[in-house]
C-alpha cells in the first residue's frame, strides 16, 4: 500500500466496507478467528507527565489518586491467571516512585509462580536500563503508543517531552529484545488526515507487534475538555488499515472505541481487523479512579464473552490456544 493510497483511504465516503472487509480477510489469515483476551491492572494513577488530553496529567488536582501496593499488583496478576487469561498488562502513569527494583520484583514474583505467563508492561516513559532490568526480570512486552507522528503536535500536547525521544525509546524496546506495542490517537486537536497517513506510515516502517488505535475521549479536568470526539468510522479505517500495513500484529478493540460507540463499535472493531480485547482486572476500589477520560467503559470477562458471540467468534484466553489452528506469532 503506497501513501498514495493510505490517503485514499482515509478520505474515501463514509462506509468503507471494502477497506473493513480486507482487513478482516488480513486478520483471520495472520491471525485466526480467536478474539484474544488480555488482563490489564492499572496499578497506579500518579503521573509526572502534562499530557493535555489526559486525565492523569499532574495539573489535575480533582483526580483521587492511588497507587497500588506490590503484593496487590501480585494478587492481581493471579487472579487473571486464575481466571485462565495468560497475559497480564500492567498500566500506569509516569510513576516514578515505583523503582526499577519494585517492578523487578513483581515480574520476578509472577514468573516464579507462573512461568506461563506473558508480561506486558505500560508505564511510560522511563531510563532504557530500566527497561532493560524489567526484560531481564520477566516482561515480555512493552506497550508505548507514539500517540502522533506529526513532531509539533506531538510537542503541544506532551509539553517537555518529544516524539524523537518517544520513537528512539520504542527503539530501545526492541533492541532489548521486546514484543513492542504502540499506536496513536484520533481526533487530536489540530490534527489533519495527512497527519494520521503519517502514523499509519510509522506503523508500516516500525512494525511494531501490537497495535492500538484508539479515539480521543474528553476528560473535563484536562485543557482539552471541550474538544469533541471523532466520528467512529474514522477510527474504524485506521484500525482498519493498521492492519493491513502490519498484518500480523495483536490489535486490540480499545476500551476507548466503546466509549465512543458502546461495545457494538467494539464488535464492529473486530469485524475490520481487531483481534484482541483487553479484560479490565483491576480490583473494584481502584477501576473508577484511572480516569484517562470521562465516561470511560469497562470490560469485564462476562462483556467480553458477549461481544466474542457478537461477531460469532471463539473467544481465547491461554497463551497459545489457537482453536482454529492459527497462531499469531507474538500470541
Ligand atoms: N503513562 C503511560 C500510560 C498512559 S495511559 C504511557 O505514557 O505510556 C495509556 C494511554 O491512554 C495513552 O498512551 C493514551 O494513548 C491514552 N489516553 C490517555 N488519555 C486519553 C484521552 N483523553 N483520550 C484517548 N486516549 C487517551
Amino acid at each position: 500500500m503506497t501513501k498514495l493510497d493510505i490517503y485514499n483511504a482515509l478520505l474515501a465516503g463514509d462506509s468503507p466496507e471494502e477497506l473493513f472487509c480486507r482487513a478482516d480477510a488480513e486478520r483471520k489469515n495472520a491471525c485466526g478467528d480467536s478474539v484474544v483476551i488480555r488482563g490489564l491492572v492499572e496499578f497506579s494513577s500518579h503521573c509526572v507527565r502534562r499530557c493535555q488530553y489526559c486525565g492523569l496529567r499532574r495539573d489535575n488536582l480533582q483526580l483521587d489518586r492511588y497507587r497500588m501496593s506490590l503484593t496487590e499488583m501480585i494478587a492481581a496478576a493471579q487472579r487473571i491467571l486464575e481466571a485462565g487469561v495468560r497475559t497480564v498488562i500492567f498500566q500506569s502513569g509516569d510513576d516514578l516512585t515505583f523503582t526499577r527494583e519494585d517492578i523487578s520484583l513483581v515480574l520476578r514474583a509472577i514468573k516464579k509462580r507462573m512461568p506461563e505467563a506473558a508480561l506486558t508492561l505500560s508505564l511510560g516513559e522511563r531510563p532504557p536500563e530500566d527497561y532493560q532490568a524489567f526484560f531481564d526480570n520477566g516482561a515480555d512486552r512493552y506497550l508505548l503508543k507514539f500517540e502522533t507522528a506529526n513532531p509539533s503536535l506531538y510537542e503541544k500536547l506532551h509539553p517537555g517531552q518529544s516524539l524523537k525521544k518517544r520513537v528512539e525509546l520504542l527503539e530501545d524496546l526492541r533492541r532489548i529484545g521486546y514484543q513492542v506495542g504502540t499506536g496513536n490517537i484520533i481526533g487530536l486537536p489540530g490534527q489533519t488526515v495527512a497527519d494520521i497517513a503519517r502514523d499509519l506510515e510509522y506503523l508500516k516502517e516500525f512494525q511494531p507487534e501490537m497495535i492500538a488505535v484508539g479515539p480521543f475521549v474528553p476528560q473535563q479536568q484536562t485543557p482539552l475538555a471541550g474538544h469533541p470526539m471523532p466520528g467512529p468510522e474514522l477510527v474504524l479505517k485506521v484500525l482498519a488499515l493498521a492492519r493491513i500495513l502490519v498484518p500480523a500484529a495483536h490489535i486490540p478493540a480499545t476500551t476507548a472505541l466503546a466509549t465512543l460507540g458502546g461495545h457494538e463499535l467494539q464488535a464492529r472493531a473486530l469485524q475490520g481487523g481487531a483481534n484482541v480485547l483487553m479484560v479490565n482486572f483491576s480490583p473494584s476500589a481502584y477501576k473508577g479512579l484511572y480516569r484517562l477520560y470521562d465516561h470511560k467503559a469497562c470490560v469485564d470477562l462476562e462483556k467480553a464473552k458477549e461481544i466474542a458471540a457478537l461477531v460469532k467468534r471463539p473467544l481465547s484466553l491461554a497463551r497459545h490456544d489457537a482453536p482454529d489452528g492459527i497462531a499469531c506469532p507474538s500470541s
